[in-house]
């Protein structure tokens, strides 16, 4: 079969598995890159392996440290003349290249919200790790299963102010505008229990229960708080009200995780394209710009640089953390610099389709997109034959 990008408003619903497993090589060779280190965490938990940053977590501890990783997600194998989604190939490219270094490696596919899944996560890593040393919760979902069987959706609305924005047409480069009415008290809380701290402090009081977090124990949890032009969607939005809930959580499981000597952090990270972040309207009038601002900088970081070198500087090195008043790691240092900050606050209101090519860095923007997919992947041959079913081996979970 010969793969192409299929592109509908702002969601590819095509992946190539070639070209994912080239992205994977390449977040590998970032990761080793920076050598293999000894002094971080031996056996890892990441839920929300799959994609963006914690697939990159993934990557940066089993290829920076050795670790062993079990890795949970959610994600759809190929079926017919449909291809996987793009974090089953990366998956599958992970384990692949994970083991063929002799790293331990299980996945669970499965809802990570559901008892079954914490249960079956906390059986497996007792019968071959023992404990965990790191659990990074990386989840982005759109909705959340409750365990009476009721569903709960997350919204990206405005609270108290309708939103007028744009965004841009992947396929056309229009600017389309955008209103958005604010959201109701039922739409926030419930934002706030898909995107915010509850299942967090479920999956370590799991793990706490079964003794399965190790002396020291770290666990993290990423955030965003962006810039002002972002904030009346994104901080000052449901998403924001929903990211404000980490805090609550973290402060809530300092006790927790003092009883095995542990620490729990809220890190905010920069933005970035990811599957979540795509979805979030006029995210990708800001990140084009912050893309042209950084990369003239030479401060553009991807998602691997972002966990590699929170890992290795923050996490586990030996410098300070650099942390803010409420107490959480910052790694958007850089994106929120003066300089990169003043560039977006001044052409914010001048993008339109004529200035887009001159003033943001769009294409940028695009071919990130692309390349989560596995498209526009240096090096790649996208006119060859790819078989599309790709297996992953499942500890967890159905193919
Ligand atoms: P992503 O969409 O790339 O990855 C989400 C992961 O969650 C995938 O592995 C997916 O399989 C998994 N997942 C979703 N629903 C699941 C479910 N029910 N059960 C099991 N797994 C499920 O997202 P991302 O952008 O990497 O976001 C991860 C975290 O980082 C989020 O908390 C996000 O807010 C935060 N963050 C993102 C950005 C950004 O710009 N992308 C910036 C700062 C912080």
């Amino acid at each position: 079969m010969i793969i192409k990008p299929r592109i509908r408003g702002f969601l590819c619903t095509t992946a190539h598995p070639a070209g994912c497993a080239q992205d994977v090589a390449n977040q590998i060779n970032h990761a080793e890159s920076e050598g293999i280190r000894s002094d971080g965490p031996k056996r890892v938990l990441i839920i929300g392996a799959s994609g963006g940053y914690g697939l990159a977590s993934r990557i940066s501890t089993a290829f920076g440290f050795g670790s062993s990783t079990v890795g949970v997600f959610f994600e759809r194998p190929a079926s017919g003349n449909r291809t996987a989604s793009p974090g089953w190939y990366k998956t599958a490219a992970f384990t692949e290249k994970a083991k063929a270094k002799g790293l331990y490696t299980a996945n669970i596919n499965g809802d990570a919200f559901s008892q079954g899944i914490k249960d079956a996560t906390c059986d497996l890593i007792e019968k071959d790790l023992g404990q965990i040393d790191l659990v990074v919760y990386s989840l982005a979902a759109p909705a959340r299963q409750l365990p009476d069987g009721s569903v709960v959706r997350s919204t990206l609305k405005p609270i108290g102010e309708p939103f007028e924005g744009s965004t841009i047409d992947l396929n056309t480069r229009e600017l389309k505008s955008l209103s958005l009415e604010p959201a109701n008290e039922e739409e926030v809380s419930d934002t706030i229990r898909v995107m915010g701290g509850e299942d967090w402090e479920l999956w370590i009081q799991a793990l706490l229960a079964r003794g399965l977090l190790a002396a020291g124990c770290i666990t993290t949890n990423y955030t965003y708080l962006g810039s002002e032009v972002t904030w009346p969607i994104y901080h000052h939005g449901t998403i924001g009200k929903a990211k404000e809930d980490l805090d609550r959580a973290q402060a809530a499981l300092v006790e927790p995780m003092e009883s095995v000597n542990g620490k729990a952090h809220v890190v905010v990270m920069k933005g970035l394209v990811t599957q979540a972040a795509s979805a979030i309207p006029g995210m990708s009038i800001y990140l084009s710009l912050l893309f042209r601002a950084m990369k003239k900088a030479g401060t553009h970081e991807g998602c691997i640089e972002q966990t590699t070198r929170f890992f290795n500087t923050q996490l586990f090195g030996s410098g300070e953390h650099r942390t803010d008043e409420g107490g959480r790691i910052r790694m958007d240092e850089l994106e929120l610099r003066d300089d990169i900050q003043q560039f977006v606050a001044d052409n914010w209101s001048l993008v339109s389709a004529e200035t887009l090519d001159d003033m943001t860095d769009f294409d940028g923007y695009k071919q990130a997109y692309l390349e989560m997919h596995g498209f526009e992947v240096a090096g790649m041959d996208y006119e060859a034959e790819v078989d599309p079913e790709i297996p992953i081996e499942l500890q967890v979970g159905e193919a």
